[in-house]
């Protein structure tokens, strides 16, 4: 190991104790930290023809100088330094603020060059920069480093080429060799060279190539190691299930599984049966039909005489596959039973009694399901639905209730790859890609706010053949109460538009549970027409009858979660429509618009949304999880993600990675990550 890296600043010629107490506050101690300090732009100021330099841009030309330069005060403290340069045979003026002590530097006839802005219009550059004489002397590229005010660039820079100069050719590459030559890497000291000192764009690209290779593969190495590590050590139970009744039970459905869905329960099924504990996230997109998936996971572990739990974001949808699930497996003899927030005193009291004595096969719920008095006999397999709205915490709550359950978390968001295999790296993933069979695409349009009639007149002809339509209401910013007060006039709107027609029904957030269900029994059952919602019916409910959505204020919803929302019709064998209504501010706005019209398919808009979004909004901020990166980035990065992942993989999976040379010190670096130890994880 190089031991220069880790010597202190001080050891450099130059470095004193002033700069490095600057340099400490910028948490740089050792020769290391200073040399991995990576700019976060780099300054282009190789020359450019001002005839094709747009206006305003920053430019960098020599000229010579052809006035004396004036100067103009204002006030005590401002001036206006101008001289007049000519830049090939382009005759133009820079100008100076408030640097008047220049005048005597610019002399008629010299050379010199400068940067600035690009006024087209005046033929004036305002200069921030200058040297005198030509261009040649100074570097073409300039890394501008985060250096919140300790300290000049120009020092820093200074600093950077002693530290290099101080390690030389000492410092040891972590990337083996192979990868070098695999994917034409520079080795570390080229990279940092070419990364602080750039001599052309070409050069930083290439460094930053390297060091996101690295990042990334670091990463990678990290999450895989920390699955493997969980499932060695996390023994789940063998789940011994009855082959005979699954079967049987699938063949009682009403219909018979998609491919993908046979392929995810084979998974399941032979993850409940081995020792490893199930960590696994089953992602389908909306509609891909993972309740039923969900049900024969759970009756798996009924048959071996566990119990099994299944949790959903809202009450809601936590009483429809209470429904669901208790209509498929109470034929089997399996004990259903459902508990929310709103289940309480002696009901309540009566269910904990026979959860706890084993009474209950399946229990169905909210976030009720992970209070401290909610003990189960002998908790088999738990399933959350929407995965990404529970908390890591209530993730770990809930694993804690049972002797080590199998979690399979499901999720309706579809998950860019490159964030799935990133946010969830440490877990396994499943995929319904697939649909039922005769399923519709559902007819997407946008329409600017002042078409509404045309739209309410389609709405009505779907009314009329005796369908069922949700009008989502626009959402304002974070407030709930707005949000309800807008709901509550498009109730009434519609409900004086469509009269004795149409029975309007109105749902949000405020309403008490049981409003909320007796509105959306009303809406199962076809007593409402027309259900005018904020968006609680944005996950999971299942209406197939409703084939019409209208969406108010479409652009202040994400792509994904307008594909949630969408999500709502198109369950049933009739072609549904959804209108977005919108007049989008900007192009990101129209441009989401149009892929929803453009396309069905959750990835596809996943990618999208990612894309325009960038990864950091993706999932909201708190609850992204994901990891920071230096240099790496998901959306931009994701084949070197992939790479990195596939490496990564054959790797660890390999047996010189343990135990020869050229690994030493990318091992050494997974050992530092403490990805290799078992009490690290949640
Ligand atoms: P999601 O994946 O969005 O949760 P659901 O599980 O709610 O989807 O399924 C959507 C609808 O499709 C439900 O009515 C369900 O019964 C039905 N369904 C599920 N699997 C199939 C299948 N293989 N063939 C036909 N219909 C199916
Ligand atoms: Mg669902």
């Amino acid at each position: 190991m190089t031991q220069l890296l880790y010597d202190h600043v001080t050891e450099i010629k130059g470095i004193g104790e002033k700069a490095s107490e600057q340099l400490a506050r910028l948490g740089i101690e050792t020769i290391e930290d200073l040399i991995m300090t990576f700019p976060y732009r780099h300054d282009d100021f190789t020359l450019k023809d001002l005839a094709e330099t747009p206006h305003n841009e920053r430019v960098t030309v020599e000229g010579r100088v052809e006035s004396e330069p004036s100067v103009v005060f204002f006030g005590s403290k401002r001036s206006r330094l101008q001289v007049r340069l000519l830049v090939g045979n382009h005759l133009i003026k820079a100008v100076f603020f408030n640097q008047h002590y220049l005048k005597n530097r610019f002399t008629q006839g010299n050379m010199i060059t400068v940067t600035g802005k690009w006024d087209r219009g005046r033929q004036t550059i305002n200069a921030n920069r200058y040297s005198t004489g030509p261009k040649d002397e100074q570097a073409n590229f300039e890394p501008v480093y985060s250096l919140k005010g300790v300290m000049h660039q120009k020092t820093f820079r200074r600093f950077m080429r002693a530290a290099l100069n101080y390690v030389g050719a000492e410092l040891e590459d972590a990337l083996p060799v192979e990868f070098l030559t695999a994917y034409k890497l520079p080795n570390l000291q080229q990279a940092l060279e070419m990364l602080h000192f750039p001599e052309n764009p070409a050069h930083m690209k290439h460094a930053r190539r390297r060091f996101v290779y690295e990042e990334l593969l670091l990463f990678q190495m990290k999450m895989q190691a920390m699955k493997k590590v969980r499932k060695e050590s996390e023994k789940g139970i063998p789940i011994h299930y009855d082959l005979e009744k699954l079967k049987e039970f699938i063949a009682s459905l009403p219909f018979e599984l998609t491919n993908a869905q046979k392929r995810v329960v084979n998974e399941l099924c032979a993850e409940l049966k081995s020792e490893v504990r199930m960590n696994r996230l089953l992602q389908g997109d909306v509609g891909s039909g993972k309740t039923v998936v969900a049900a024969i996971g759970l009756y798996a572990a009924i048959t071996a005489g566990f119990q099994g739990a299944m949790m959903a974001p809202t009450e809601i949808l936590a009483e429809q596959h209470a429904a669901s699930l208790a209509e498929w497996l109470e034929p089997f003899d399996v004990t259903v039973a459902f508990l929310s927030g709103s289940t309480k005193g002696k009901a309540r009291q009566q269910l904990l009694e026979m959860l706890a004595a084993g009474k209950i096969d399946l229990l169905i719920g909210t976030h009720a399901l992970i209070q401290p008095d909610v003990v189960f006999k002998n908790l088999g397999v738990v399933i959350t639905d929407e995965q990404h709205r529970f908390g890591v915490e209530q993730r770990r709550v809930l694993r804690e209730k049972g002797i080590d359950p199998d979690v399979l978390f499901m999720t309706a968001t579809p998950i860019p790859r490159t964030l799935a295999i990133t946010a969830f790296g440490e877990m396994d993933v499943s995929i319904l890609d697939e649909l039922p069979a005769g399923r519709k695409e559902i007819e997407t349009h946008w329409l600017k706010e002042d078409a509404l009639q045309p739209v309410l007149n389609k709405m009505a002809a779907e009314l009329t053949k005796g369908r069922q339509a949700y009008v989502i209401c626009p959402l304002i910013e974070e407030s709930d109460k707005l949000d309800v007060q807008n709901a509550v006039d498009v109730y009434h709107q519609l409900s004086v538009y469509f009269q004795d027609r149409f029975k309007v029904g109105l749902m949000h957030g405020r309403l008490h549970p049981e409003e909320k269900d007796e509105i959306m029994q009303a809406f199962s059952e076809g007593t409402i027409d027309v259900l005018v919602s904020t968006t609680v019916v944005e996950v999971g409910v299942n209406v197939p009858n409703a084939t019409f959505m209208l969406i108010y204020d479409a652009t202040r919803f994400g792509l994904s979660q307008l594909h949630q929302l969408r999500g709502r019709v198109g369950r049933g064998a009739e072609q549904s429509y959804c209108v977005l209504l919108a007049d989008p501010k900007n192009e990101e706005g129209k441009e989401r618009m149009h892929s929803m019209t453009e396309t069905n398919d959750g990835f596809v808009l996943a990618e999208k949304d990612l894309e325009l979004r960038g990864a950091g909004d993706f999932f909201g901020k708190k609850q992204s999880g994901l990891p920071e990166f230096k240099l790496a980035d998901l959306v931009h990065d994701y084949r070197a993600l992939d790479t990195a992942r596939q490496d990564a993989e054959r790797m660890l999976a390999s047996e010189s990675f343990w135990t020869t040379e050229p690994y030493r010190l990318l091992r050494e670096r997974l050992e530092e990550s403490g990805a290799l130890s078992a009490d690290r994880m949640d």
